[in-house]
């Protein structure tokens, strides 16, 4: 068994708004449900808006612990959640993302906008510098995220990143196919 835990507790970012298409949403809610019979425990930004509120209510309606961490300024416009296992009030959005990054073992990112992004790579620049080895899967639901993954691949190949900077990012196409990634990973530290 090697020093690194098994993810018991995952982040999803994901967009606070809904999209225009009806699969984004639906994706949004079988990947709560999935966390849920999981047994994983889901960390997110508390909001009640958007794909992150449905995620939040199909994960915490099948029996998941759902922690939220929102900023103090953020509570009118996101909406929090209710009925979340936990609610952290940060003061600000830097407390947030550290407590999120913090009370995490694994970041599944959805299709979302520039908040979603931010969160996102920041968490790769974080393993750019072996602040963590933590997994991020990308789920890529019907090709949204290609765009991004044809910009880190172009980063890497005009050599303003290494390539094993564009291993940091595992992307699958289905939520299915990010818990799958979840417990193959643990299995493979029970060995
Ligand atoms: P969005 O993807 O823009 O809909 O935002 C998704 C989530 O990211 C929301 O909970 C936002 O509060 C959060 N967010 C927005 N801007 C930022 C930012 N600059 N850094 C981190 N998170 C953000």
């Amino acid at each position: 068994m090697n020093n690194i835990p098994k993810i018991s507790t995952v982040c999803v970012y994901c967009g606070s708004r809904m999209g225009n298409k009806s699969h984004y949403q639906n994706q949004a809610h079988k990947l709560g449900a999935l966390i849920a019979q999981a047994k994983l425990s889901l960390v997110y930004g508390a909001g009640s808006i958007g794909l992150m509120g449905v995620v939040a209510r199909s994960a915490r309606d099948n029996g998941s612990n759902v922690i939220g961490i929102i900023p103090d300024h953020l509570d009118d416009i996101e909406i929090t959640q209710n009925g979340l296992s936990e609610l952290h009030i940060t003061d600000d959005m830097h407390q947030r993302k550290k407590m999120m990054f913090e009370r995490s073992d694994a970041f599944i990112v959805l299709p979302g906008g520039l908040g979603t992004l931010d969160e996102t790579l920041e968490m790769m620049t974080w393993a750019q510098l072996s602040l963590h080895r933590k997994p991020i899967i990308l789920v890529n639901t019907d090709g949204y995220w290609s765009p991004l993954i044809q910009l880190v691949k172009h980063v890497v190949d005009d050599g303003f990143a290494s390539p094993e900077n564009a291993e940091l990012l595992t992307v699958v196409d289905t939520p299915e196919a990010a818990i799958e990634f979840i417990q193959a990973y643990n299995d493979d530290k029970a060995i």
